[in-house]
């Protein structure tokens, strides 16, 4: 049987509470289609607007009341875990019912290692949550927070954003597809952590890119492919511009020439390619597409889509 890693994008998932609701109906459908096809699917997600919504909620709180602590962002990234893996699984697990498919879906609070001397945490780059003016954001770098203007926007909170080198429950992730369940996992990155003194595993002020982090699992899972599910069908050479040309397929030496040229943007196709070249290149057959969440079936049978190979 074929194994995938399904990396969800914002779009499967909206940016509050209602819009998450319905998002997964829509996620749930593509992801139903292919557990019927008999692949075997492992489902990530991002973060993003949740794990900043989270977090602004915590300190709002911790402003009106001081018996409430600082709530750090490792465990605001736990919580975004349980409540969007909760969406998830119950949307999924509906939709399988209703397709008289018995299989228990779940959701795994996962841990992602990361290197503690990551150069990523002497330069936090990853936005974060809403936006502010130039006063607001005044006030609270003065609170210690790192802010960055956001192409025009405003100004958000940013976060270091180091490197997965280890997904800690891959173990759990792998015996629940070998009994045939569908986990739910890596959500937001995984909680970042870090060792510390013996085995003993610390919580790290950072998020890690979705993507990073599902080609990691993917590698530690000896997936058949990664498939990053996103709001565009293909990836695009001059995107948005009149010479736009979409791209069915890249060698992984084609993807290095072309992030070289600039063709993809940071923080967001960027880390897509750059996650689909690690995993392609981590062993041999290896295959990355990149497509819409409503075209995943057709993309997995190679109608649509961008692959990548090694
Ligand atoms: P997600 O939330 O699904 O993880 P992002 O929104 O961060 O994804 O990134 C996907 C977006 O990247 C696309 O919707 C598109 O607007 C943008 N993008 C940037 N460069 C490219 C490119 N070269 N080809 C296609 N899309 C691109
Ligand atoms: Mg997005």
């Amino acid at each position: 049987m074929k194994r995938i890693v399904l990396a969800l994008g914002g779009n499967a998932l909206g940016d509050n509470l209602h819009e998450q609701m319905v998002a997964v109906k829509t996620a749930a459908i593509a992801i139903a289609d292919l557990i019927e096809d008999g692949l075997e699917v492992v489902i990530t997600h991002g973060n993003g607007p949740q794990v900043g919504m989270i977090n602004l909620a915590m300190e709002t709180a911790a402003k009106v009341d001081e018996s409430l602590f600082y709530i750090p962002m490792s465990v605001c990234v736990a919580m975004s875990q349980g409540y969007i893996g909760y969406d998830i699984q119950n949307a999924l697990r509906e939709e399988l019912l209703s397709r008289e498919i018995d299989k228990p879906v779940a959701t795994i609070v996962t841990q992602t290692l990361v290197d503690a001397n990551d150069p990523a945490f002497d330069n936090p780059s990853k936005p974060i949550g809403a936006f502010y003016d130039e006063t607001e954001a005044e006030a609270m770098t003065k609170r210690g927070y790192n802010m960055k203007e956001d192409a025009g926007r405003g100004w958000r909170r940013v976060v270091a954003s180091p490197k997965p080198i280890g997904i800690v429950e891959s173990c759990t992730v792998r015996a629940l597809l070998e009994a045939g369940q569908i986990p739910v996992t890596v959500g937001g990155g995984g909680i970042p952590v870090r060792k510390k003194g013996g085995k003993g595993l610390k919580g790290a002020s950072a998020v890690v890119d979705k993507d990073f982090a599902s080609a990691k699992l993917a590698e530690e899972l000896e997936a058949d492919m990664l498939v990053i599910l996103t709001a565009v069908e293909k990836v695009a050479l001059n995107y948005g511009k009149s010479d736009q040309k979409l791209l069915t397929e890249m060698s992984s030496e084609e993807a290095e020439c072309y992030i070289k040229e600039g063709h993809f943007a940071p923080g967001s196709m960027l880390p897509k390619v750059e996650a689909a070249l690690s995993f392609v290149k981590s062993g041999p057959g290896r295959k990355a597409l990149i497509t819409m969440l409503e075209k995943a079936r057709d993309g997995l049978a190679g109608k649509t889509g961008t692959v990548i190979y090694g």
